[in-house]
């Protein structure tokens, strides 16, 4: 079977082995790979739990992540994939298409994804409960942006503070004590 890239669409898409021989289809034109979630499992199922990540090694240069900003199809049954967000702190997006359940990396994104996957867990990034922890992060993110630009110089010291009331037995009293500074006229 010979697919063409989703993304350069001419290259054909060849056997490739990703991380401790796990099979996937690479382009060698555009460095993205394909990756089918059930050779994943069966591939998961035959290794020790803790697999220590190989694409990041010492002195190793990370690889530039590109990211596909337009649909894809997939190049088995030329659906549109459907594009995931793998972290509140990273724009770029992992294709999947759910009828075949293959996944698009594009070149860099493997090693982003690499220790989930050794773990096991890949498939979760692709959960309705991943995808709803990864909203809320951005909504806590943009939050602290806000305090951020609000208290300006004072944020770092605030954000110590902060950090020392988490769970301090007196924090209702330290609060009402800072309180009085807005309420006590000397
Ligand atoms: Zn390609
Ligand atoms: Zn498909």
């Amino acid at each position: 079977m010979s697919a063409a890239c989703p993304v350069c669409r001419k290259a054909d898409l060849n056997p490739v082995k990703l991380s401790y021989d796990l099979p996937a289809m690479g382009c060698m034109s555009c460095g993205g790979v394909l990756l089918s979630l059930i050779l994943y499992s069966d591939w998961r199922e035959r290794h020790p739990a803790e697999l220590p990540a190989t694409t990041r090694g010492e002195g190793a240069e990370p690889a530039a992540i590109e990211d596909t900003k337009n649909a894809l199809l997939c190049p088995k049954c030329r659906g549109f994939m459907t594009k995931y967000r793998l972290r509140a702190d990273a724009s770029n997006v992992l294709d999947l298409c759910a009828h075949c359940d293959e996944v698009w990396f594009d070149r860099g994104e493997w090693s982003q994804v690499e220790d989930l996957a050794l773990s096991g867990q890949l498939s979760r990034v692709f959960s309705e409960r991943w995808q709803k922890d990864l909203r809320q992060a951005e909504v806590a993110q943009r939050a602290e942006q806000r305090y951020r630009e609000q208290l300006g110089d004072d944020y770092d010291e605030m954000a110590k503070l902060r950090e020392r009331l988490i769970g301090h037995p007196r924090a209702k009293e330290i609060l009402a004590f800072l309180y009085t500074s807005q309420t006590v006229h000397r």
